[in-house]
């Protein structure tokens, strides 16, 4: 037996992919996609039973390893990503632990941001313990990354465009010198998901997910992804997660996996009206400085455009006037917009970067970074965009 795939026109286009790749459905014709909530499956015999644990038959045996509806999960994503496989993980983070445990041992080295969230330095410099060392770079200048090269560099990580800066890299710039090495290039795709960017189309090997933001995009659930070619995936990844199990669920599996129909209307949408925002912030005598990669002052704006499809997505910073007590003032004069740092909901967020996500740091590396205290970082969501501004002007108005 091998697992079946959906008939589909060989030509089908992406949107038609986030819709209706997957599985086909179970003997009971099932036209929305059933969650499968089982740990094991049955097999017919003792002999089918011996063959398929000896990979000599595709099949569902245990769902740490698979399970139909996280299988549906991948199959769509790496669609969507342009991807030969993906493999689910359990969220964002243990994604990136697959790619460390999956790819690398001691003596291995890795090239990363310096811009990257904070947990994905954290985890790599923990690595450091077992041998593999990494060196952070500055996120705009291939020069820094190719300096950074030593001989037993393996990966390059990139997340592109930044929080909260919203800072780009050149995605094949990076694949050229990660090549040039005999290294990988991953890029986590969290901040564009599939529907603006797609990594692979510039070079990269492995598109990292956290399903938790707009995949979902509705802040439900923790998900992440890897998605590769095949090799990389079956030879691997899936070992990994056999054996280390940062497997997704299969009820997570299922609510990004109805995220994703609905991801491209959203992500234009949000979009759109992040858009429309930025431009208006910059716009407010209480504004000092607006981040968003679709606004033309932002300096890699072009490379943004041809990157993401023209589109900047629905994140955005902004510095208001009066240092922390000035962004302070207009997170809390905020009725609609919710103080959370998650990001990629249809709830816009708000959150003060250098006191939440970048607190840990200090108030040097924190500038250095261009973390400032007047900065503020918004998830714009789907509300209407006229309700947000009225939102943010309430707190910034005051302080006029
Ligand atoms: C949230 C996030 C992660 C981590 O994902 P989790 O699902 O929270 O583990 C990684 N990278 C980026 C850019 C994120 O925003």
């Amino acid at each position: 037996m091998t697992i079946p795939r959906v008939d589909l026109p060989a030509d089908a286009r992406l949107d038609t992919l986030a819709v209706r790749e997957g599985l086909p459905p179970s003997a009971w014709g099932e036209n929305s996609e059933a969650l499968f909530l089982t740990s094991s499956f049955v097999h017919p015999d003792a002999e089918t039973a011996a063959r398929r644990f000896a990979n000599e038959e595709d099949a569902f045996i245990y769902s740490r390893f698979s399970n139909p509806t996280v299988a549906m999960l991948e199959r769509r994503l790496a669609a969507l990503e342009g991807t030969g496989d993906c493999i689910a993980t359990a969220s964002g983070m243990s994604a990136i632990l697959m790619i460390v445990l999956g790819l690398l041992k001691a003596g291995d080295h890795v090239v990363c941001s310096q811009s990257v969230f904070g947990s994905t330095i954290k985890l790599l410099q923990d690595f450091g313990r077992f041998g593999v060392t990494t060196s952070f770079v500055a996120q705009t200048d291939p020069a820094a990354w190719r300096a950074a090269l030593r001989p037993e560099t393996k990966l390059l990580f990139a997340e592109t465009p930044s929080n909260p800066l919203t800072e780009v890299c050149d995605i094949a710039a990076l694949a050229e010198i990660a090549h040039g090495a005999g290294a990988l290039l991953a890029v986590d795709n969290c901040f564009c998901s599939p529907a603006l960017q797609r990594p692979v189309e510039f070079g990269a090997d492995i598109v990292m997910h956290s399903g938790t933001k707009f995949l979902d995009g509705q802040g439900r659930v923790m998900a992440g992804a890897l998605c590769a070619s095949e090799e990389l995936v079956q030879t691997k990844f899936v070992p990994t997660q056999r054996s280390a199990g940062m497997s997704l669920s299969p009820f997570n599996a299922w609510v990004v996996l109805k995220g994703l129909e609905t991801l491209s209307v959203r992500m234009q949408a949000q979009s759109a009206r992040a858009l429309e925002l930025a431009r208006w912030l910059e716009a407010q005598p209480t504004v000092e400085r607006v981040y968003h990669p679709g606004l033309p002052t932002h300096p890699q704006h072009a490379l943004a455009m041809r990157q993401q499809h023209g589109v900047g997505g629905a994140v955005l910073s902004f510095v208001a006037r009066g240092g922390r007590a000035g962004a302070f003032a207009v997170i809390d004069a905020a009725r609609i917009c919710s103080i959370t740092a998650n990001l990629g909901d249809t709830k816009t967020t708000i959150t003060h970067p250098a006191s939440t996500s970048h607190g840990r740091l200090t108030e040097a590396q924190r500038l250095a970074a261009g973390i400032t205290q007047g900065m503020i970082r918004l998830s714009v969501g789907l509300e209407d965009v006229e309700d947000l501004k009225a939102d943010l002007l309430r707190g910034l108005a005051a302080r006029a």
